[in-house]
C-alpha cells in the first residue's frame, strides 16, 4: 500500500512540542489584545485578482508563488500567500472604515507559497498579523513598530534586530524611482536583473550577490530622497520610538517582498536563523484600500513568521521542556473500578484539573507506566476492594508517596496538591 507523507515544503506540529506553538502564538497576540486590536477571520483562499492587485504583480509572490487553480464554476481562487489583503477587503467589504478610526484588527492564521523549501522557509507556515486602518499618525507607526518588538520581547526573545526606513509615498516615490532607475542604467547587470530594474527598481537595491552589490555602494536611496512630509512623518516616528526606548538601526536599503508599501517600513531580523532571517515585517501602505476599490485611507500593519519564530527561540535556547499533557491519571483495576474510572476523570476535569484515564482494560504494571508517560503529577488508584470503601489511591508519582483519600473528598485534595 502506498503510504503518504505531507506536501513538499510543510511539516506537522505534533504534541507535545505544537504546545510550544500554541503557547508562542498566544503571547505574540498578548500585546495586540492590550492595545485593543479586535480579532478578524477571514478565507483561506480569496479571489485571486485580489493577490494581483493587492500584493503588486511584479513581486515574487504574485509572479511564482501562488497557489492558483479554479474552482468547479469556474472562479481563479487562490490560497492566501499573506493576510493583509484579505483583511483589507473585509475593511471594505463591510465598510469598517465608516465607524471609530482607526479600526485595529490582528488575525492568525495559515499562509501558502510555492517556495523552494528551505530551514525557516515553507511552503505552508503560520503568521500573527495585524492592521491599524484609517489614520495616517506617525504616533500610530510608533506603536505598530513598538507592539512587534513588544511580541518578541514577551517571549524573551533577545538577539534580533530592528530594521526601519521610510519609503516614500506617491509624492516622492516616483521622481526617485526614475534617479534610481537613471543610476541602475549606467551598471553593468545581467538581463534579468535590467528587467528587474525595469518593473521594480528598489529591489534591485537588495541584492546580495557581490557583483552587484558593490555597484551599489553610490547608488541614491530613498531616505535621502523624501519630501518634506515623509521625512516630518518619518522624523516624528523616530522622536516617538526614541520616547518608547524602542531601538533600532537605520535600513536605508530596506525594501519588503511585498509592492504596497510607503513611508515607515521595517523588518525584524534574527541574527541565529541563517539565511531566512526576517522574523517579522511591515509597514504603512496608504494607497492599498483606493487600490483595492475601498476609500483613499491609510493603513499600516505588521506580519510576524510564527514557525520562524519558534526556530529564533531554539536558536536562543529559549525552548525549554513541554509541558505535562495532564496533571492526574487515573487507574481503574477491576471492572466496577473501570465502569466508575471515566466518571471520576470527568469529574477532575470539570474542577480544571487537567486528568486522563487509563485506556484498553491495561493491569497495574502497563497503567502505571502510562501514568508516568502523560507526565502527571499524580496517579488516582482505584481498586474494587477501593471502591468497596469509597476510596482511591492518591499516589505522587514524583516522590512515590501513597496515601488513601475518600472518593468524596478526591477532586478537592488533588486540586488544593497541585496548587
Ligand atoms: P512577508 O509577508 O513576506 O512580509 O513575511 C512576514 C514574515 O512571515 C517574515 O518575516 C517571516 O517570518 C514569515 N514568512 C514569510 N514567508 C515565509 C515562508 N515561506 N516560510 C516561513 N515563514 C515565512
Amino acid at each position: 500500500m502506498t503510504t503518504f507523507t505531507a506536501p513538499k515544503g510543510t511539516f506537522d506540529t505534533l504534541p507535545p512540542e505544537s504546545a510550544t506553538f500554541l503557547a508562542v502564538r498566544d503571547a505574540l497576540t498578548a500585546p495586540l489584545r492590550a492595545a485593543g486590536y479586535g480579532y478578524i477571520e477571514t478565507p483561506v483562499f480569496e479571489d485571486t485578482a485580489l493577490f494581483a492587485r493587492g500584493v503588486g504583480e511584479s513581486t515574487d509572490v504574485v509572479s511564482k508563488e501562488m497557489y492558483t487553480f479554479d474552482d468547479r464554476g469556474g472562479r481563479s481562487l487562490t490560497l492566501r500567500p499573506e493576510l493583509t489583503a484579505g483583511v483589507m477587503r473585509a475593511f471594505i467589504e463591510h465598510k469598517l472604515y465608516a465607524g471609530q478610526l482607526p479600526v485595529k484588527l490582528y488575525a492568525v492564521g495559515s499562509n501558502f507559497r510555492y517556495e523552494r523549501p528551505q530551514a525557516g522557509r515553507y511552503r505552508h507556515f503560520t503568521q500573527v498579523d495585524m492592521e491599524a486602518l484609517g489614520v495616517d499618525d506617525p504616533a500610530l507607526d510608533a506603536e505598530v513598530v513598538q507592539l512587534a518588538v513588544a511580541g518578541f520581547r514577551a517571549i524573551k526573545l533577545e538577539n534580533f534586530e530592528l530594521q526601519l526606513t521610510s519609503l516614500g509615498d506617491a509624492n516622492c516615490r516616483p521622481q526617485y524611482r526614475e534617479k534610481l532607475q537613471s543610476f541602475l542604467a549606467g551598471l553593468d547587470l545581467d538581463e534579468e536583473t535590467r528587467r528587474r530594474a525595469a518593473i521594480n527598481p528598489l529591489r534591485v537595491l537588495d541584492d546580495k550577490r557581490p557583483e552587484v552589490a558593490k555597484q551599489l555602494t553610490d547608488a541614491p536611496l530613498m531616505v535621502d530622497h523624501l519630501c518634506d512630509d515623509c521625512r516630518k512623518h518619518y522624523d516624528e516616528v523616530r522622536e516617538h520610538l526614541r520616547d518608547l526606548g524602542v531601538q533600532w538601526v537605520e535600513a536605508p536599503r530596506l525594501v519588503r517582498g511585498l509592492d504596497y508599501y510607503t513611508k515607515t517600513t521595517f523588518e525584524l531580523v534574527h541574527n541565529g536563523l541563517g539565511a531566512q532571517s526576517a522574523i517579522g515585517g511591515g509597514g504603512r501602505y496608504d494607497g492599498l484600500s483606493k487600490e483595492l476599490g475601498g476609500p483613499d485611507v491609510s493603513g499600516i500593519g505588521y506580519a510576524v513568521g510564527v514557525d520562524r519564530t519558534l526556530l529564533a527561540l531554539r536558536a536562543e535556547g529559549l525552548i525549554g521542556d513541554p509541558p505535562a499533557r495532564v496533571q492526574a491519571f487515573v487507574v481503574p483495576l477491576g471492572d466496577e473500578a473501570r465502569r466508575r474510572g471515566l466518571q471520576i476523570v470527568t469529574d477532575l476535569r470539570a474542577a480544571q484539573i487537567p486528568a486522563d484515564l487509563s485506556y484498553g482494560g491495561k493491569g497495574l504494571k502497563g497503567a502505571m507506566k502510562a501514568a508516568d508517560r502523560s507526565g502527571a503529577r499524580y496517579a488516582v488508584v482505584i481498586g474494587d476492594r477501593d471502591l468497596a470503601d469509597g476510596t482511591a489511591q492518591l499516589k505522587d508519582l514524583t516522590t512515590s508517596d501513597q496515601r488513601a483519600v475518600p472518593l468524596t473528598d478526591l477532586t478537592r485534595t488533588v486540586k488544593e496538591l497541585l496548587s
